[in-house]
C-alpha cells in the first residue's frame, strides 16, 4: 500500500489555533476515512530565532498508509481541516501543506530540514526543492507555512528525539484562564521526572506545562517516551475537560537549532555553541538584564542574560575576565548594536584565578596599613611606619563558582534547547537540576 507524508505549517496566530491541533485532527480524519498513521505524528521546531516565525514555531508532519483511493480522500480532507481551522484572517498566517509519497527523505530533504531548523531559508528554496523531489505542495494565501511544512516532512527524528503528550481545550473555554491543579503536577514531577522534564519550576513554583497564550492547548508533558507521558497525563487534574490529546514526538529539548562556530563566522538568526574567554567582567544593565563579552581567536562577542532568568542570572555575575567558557544561544542583530548573543547554556571550563590586592600588615603592631596617599605607599595608623606602594600583598580569593554546565530555569527555556537532565540523566552522579544553587554537575 502506498504511503504518503503530510507536512503543515503556519495556521496559528497570536490569538489562536495551534498547528499541532490541525495535526491531531488530520490523525483522527485520517483513521475514520481508514487510513493507517505509521509511527507517532512528528511536532518540529524551527529555527527559533527567525523574525517572521510563527507563534511556537512548529510544524507538524504525519505518515499515513492507505489505498491510492483512501490517499486521495485524506488528501482532500486535510486541505479542508486547515482551511477551515487556521486563522486566515490574520495577514501572518499563511498556511502550507505538503503531500510526499515516499516513506524514506532523499539527503537534499534532510538537508533542507536541516537548514530551516538551524538557518533562514526562503519560500523560493522551498519550491525548488519541492519540484525537484516531486513533492505536493499546496499554499494557502501566500503559503509561506510549506518551508516548515516541507522540513517537518524531512526531519525523521533519527537520531535524538523527545515526546510530548499535548491535552487541548474546548473550543468554548479557549481564552480563558487555565484551571490545572498546581498539586497534581508537582506530584507528578514527583513520580516521572527525569523521565519527563520541564513540568514545573521549583525555585518560582511555576507550572509549566501549561502555555499563556490563548492557544486550544490546555497542557503540554514533555518526556523521554510516550508510555510515561501518558502515564504522567494521567496524574495531571485538569477543572475543565480535555477535548482531545494526542502524543508527538519531537525535536523539542534536543539542541539540534545549535551550529558550533567562531565568532567572526557569526551572522544574525543562527543559534551558536562558542567556546573563548571572559573579555569583559558581567555587568548588570537597566531592567536586572546582564551583559557582558567573550573573545576567542576571530573575534570578540556581546552575551546577554535576561531577567526573566532569575537564578541563572547570579552564576552569570560570578564570571571574571579570563574564565574559559561555552556558551550557547541565540544570535541577535539591534539597531545601532554589535551582535549579541542570548545565553541559553553555559558550561564553564576552567576558572581564572581571582587575585586581590590587599594592604600590607604592620610587623610591629600587626594591624593592616592603611594607603597613605595615591603613588604614595601605606602607612601604620598606631606606629607611624611607612610601608612602600610595593608592599601590597596578593591573595587568591576561592571562587564562589564551579566548572560545569548551568542552564536558565524551565520557563525561561527555549523549545528546542536540551536540559542538563536529559545530557546527565544516564550518569551515575545525577545532578538533581534548577536547585537554589544550581550547583552542577558529575562534570566535575
Ligand atoms: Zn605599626
Amino acid at each position: 500500500m502506498p504511503f504518503l507524508q503530510v507536512g503543515v505549517d503556519d495556521t496559528d496566530s497570536k490569538d489562536g489555533m495551534c498547528t499541532t491541533y490541525i495535526g491531531a485532527l488530520i490523525v483522527e480524519e485520517s483513521k475514520r476515512i481508514g487510513a493507517e498513521i505509521i509511527d507517532y505524528p512528528r511536532l518540529i521546531r524551527l529555527n527559533p530565532n527567525w523574525p517572521h516565525k510563527t507563534r511556537g514555531n512548529c510544524a507538524i508532519a504525519i505518515t499515513i498508509k492507505a489505498t491510492d483511493e483512501k490517499v486521495l480522500l485524506v488528501k482532500k480532507k486535510i486541505i479542508e481541516l486547515v482551511k477551515e481551522n487556521a486563522e486566515l484572517e490574520y495577514e501572518t498566517t499563511n498556511p502550507g501543506v505538503v503531500f510526499y509519497h515516499s516513506l524514506k527523505a532523499p539527503e537534499s530533504l534532510k538537508r533542507f530540514s536541516d537548514s530551516v531548523i538551524k538557518d533562514i531559508v526562503t519560500i523560493q528554496d522551498a519550491e525548488k526543492l519541492a519540484a525537484e523531489i516531486k513533492a505536493e505542495v499546496h499554499k494557502i494565501k501566500s503559503g509561506n507555512g510549506i518551508i516548515g511544512a516541507l522540513a517537518a516532512i524531512g526531519e525523521s527524528l533519527d537520531t535524538d528525539k523527545t515526546f510530548e503528550l499535548v491535552a487541548y481545550r474546548l473550543p468554548k473555554n479557549r481564552g480563558t484562564q487555565r484551571d490545572i491543579d498546581k498539586n497534581s503536577v508537582i506530584e507528578m514531577d514527583e513520580i516521572t521526572h527525569p523521565k519527563t522534564f520541564d513540568n514545573y519550576d521549583p525555585v518560582t513554583g511555576e507550572i509549566c506545562i501549561t502555555p499563556h497564550t490563548p492557544c486550544p492547548i490546555l497542557y503540554g508533558i514533555r518526556a523521554e517516551n510516550p508510555a510515561i507521558a501518558i502515564d504522567a497525563h494521567k496524574i495531571v487534574r485538569s477543572a475543565e475537560p480535555i477535548e482531545r490529546w494526542i502524543v508527538y514526538k519531537t525535536n523539542q529539548a534536543t539542541d539540534s537549532h545549535y551550529q558550533k562556530l567562531k565568532i567572526r563566522d557569526l551572522k544574525p538568526y543562527v543559534s551558536a555553541i562558542i567556546e573563548g574567554k571572559v573579555s569583559s567582567k558581567p555587568r548588570i544593565i537597566q531592567g536586572g538584564h546582564i551583559i557582558f563579552k567573550i573573545k576567542d581567536k576571530s573575534g570578540e562577542l556581546y552575551c546577554a542574560t535576561f531577567e526573566p532568568t532569575k537564578q541563572f542570572r547570579k552564576i552569570i555575575t560570578k564570571l571574571i575576565e579570563g574564565d574559559h567558557i561555552t556558551v550557547y544561544g541565540g544570535v541577535k542583530e539591534k539597531s545601532n548594536l554589535p551582535l549579541t548573543l542570548n545565553l541559553e547554556k553555559l558550561e564553564i571550563l576552567k576558572l581564572s584565578p581571582l587575585i586581590e590586592k590587599h594592604n600590607p600588615i604592620c610587623n610591629k603592631c600587626g594591624k593592616r596599613a592603611k594607603s597613605s596617599g595615591k603613588n604614595d605607599g601605606y602607612i601604620c595608623k598606631s606606629c607611624k611606619k611607612k610601608f612602600s606602594k610595593d608592599s601590597f600583598i596578593l591573595k587568591e580569593k576561592i571562587r564562589d563558582l564551579n566548572i560545569g554546565f548551568y542552564e536558565v530555569p524551565p520557563r525561561a527555556r527555549r523549545h528546542l534547547a536540551k536540559p542538563l537532565i536529559r545530557i546527565f540523566m544516564k550518569g551515575s552522579n545525577m545532578p538533581k537540576p534548577f536547585d537554589e544553587q544550581l550547583q552542577p554537575n558529575s562534570l566535575n
